[in-house]
């Protein structure tokens, strides 16, 4: 699976006609990482964390496609209803529910619910008194970027004695999820997780709870900046393997939410400053840590980052414009010489970047462009360009006939 990655003409030819920083979405690639999805675990429906990346096209796009949303909060509810979307498609999938987040839910129509915590049951019970809950348990997984197992989940053993108080409160106990953690390397984690979760269900129908519903979460991961490669298509299919085995009669949904944006979007962005320090080069980018770069520090990340030029590659530094020290992206990366107004493009940062930049030091967020409406445009004028040279060729050839 190849990331959406602009050519260095298409970034230049977007630049002519916008200021830099910016960012160009491909919904195009979030619906074909959705496409991917779907394939390789047909027996799983998706509900997107839209967390991740809740612009607007993108929750359109997957919504268009049939996509159900994981949300976490008000807000998230409110936006995906104003893009159309009915609250039954969406799993209130923060274990905590605030008063205003139920209040929504209930209004909304939302039926899925998860909770890892006693103290939830009252609380659903009041607002939406017929939901449908699952249990969050823990499980361990060393091989994930982001850890989701020490804040969120119950231990094994405390998930049916939960489910049976919400079923005793006239909530409808339906079944278990669990997240391995973001950007899960290891396929085992799932199958360990699956396996758990299976004698969990075996358990509870022992003691009289039908269980039908599982929620495996998100963590698939992207390729990383390190090129280190995934064979994800392996990865979902022993997982794939491991609930035909063990859930055959299952309704199993999934969370995935870097995996569909992640590979989506491109940044653009301009050299505003040079300097020599000892013998290593500092570029100053227009975009930082506290901009659209903030998923360094949130998410843990490293973007791979794509200098154009001839020249031989350098260990340089690369730096964001505001006035913290903190706001150094790359270090000892191998760059050819830049200048000042030269573009870079970084790949792969469609994914819990745009949701945490701020507006630090007066320095506005990159802009997001949509690369369906941007593609004629660059296409035909580069068709222009290529035609123009193609005259200028053929008039100096008659010339010199
Ligand atoms: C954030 C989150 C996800 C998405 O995780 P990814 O690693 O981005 O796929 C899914 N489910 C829940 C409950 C989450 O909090």
């Amino acid at each position: 699976m190849r990331s959406f990655i602009l050519s260095e003409n298409e970034m230049n030819e977007m630049a002519k006609r916008q200021p830099t920083p910016f960012l160009v979405l491909s919904t195009d690639k979030a619906a074909e990482n959705y496409a991917f999805l779907r394939k390789h675990l047909p027996r799983a429906g998706i509900c997107y964390a839209m967390k991740a990346n809740p612009h607007p096209e993108v929750l359109k796009r997957l919504a268009g496609l049939g996509s159900h949303f994981d949300v976490a909060s008000a807000g998230e509810m409110e936006l995906l209803h104003q893009t159309g979307v009915d609250g039954s498609r969406m799993i209130y999938a923060n274990p905590v529910h605030d008063e205003r987040g139920l209040d929504m839910a209930a209004r909304l129509g939302v039926k899925r619910f998860t909770f890892d915590d006693a103290s939830e049951i009252p609380k659903l019970a009041k607002y939406v008194p017929d939901a449908d809950v699952l249990v969050r348990v823990q499980v361990h997984n060393s091989k994930a970027l982001v850890d989701l197992n020490t804040k969120f989940g119950v231990p094994l053993n405390e998930a049916l004695p939960l489910l049976k108080q919400a079923e005793n409160a006239g909530l409808h106990a339906k079944g278990i999820c669990f997240h391995v953690g973001s950007q899960s390397l290891s396929t085992a984690a799932y199958e360990e997780a699956l396996l758990l979760v299976h004698h969990l269900f075996t358990e509870a129908e022992a003691s009289g709870l039908h269980l039908t519903d599982l929620d495996i979460g998100g963590g698939f991961p992207i390729p990383s900046a390190e090129g280190l490669a995934i064979d994800l298509a392996a990865m979902l299919r022993a997982i794939n393997r491991q609930l035909d085995r063990l859930f055959p009669h299952t309704s199993v949904w999934t969370e995935p939410g870097r995996f569909i944006c992640g590979t989506a979007m491109n940044l653009v962005t301009s050299v505003i400053g040079t300097k020599m320090r000892g013998n290593i080069p500092w570029y100053i980018l227009d975009e930082g840590i506290y901009g659209v770069f903030s998923g360094i520090l949130f998410d843990h990340w490293e973007y791979p980052l794509h200098c154009f030029g001839a020249g031989k590659k350098i260990p340089s530094t690369f730096a964001g414009p505001s006035c913290d020290g903190i706001d150094v992206l790359y270090r000892d990366f191998p760059a050819p010489k830049l200048a000042i107004g030269d573009k870079v493009l970084v790949s792969d940062i469609g994914a819990y970047t745009t949701v945490s930049a701020t507006h630090f030091n007066g320095f506005e967020p990159a802009h997001i462009c949509i690369w369906k409406d941007q593609q004629d445009l660059v296409a035909k004028r580069q068709e222009q360009e290529w035609s123009a040279k193609n005259i200028e060729a053929e008039e100096k050839r008659s010339l010199e006939l």
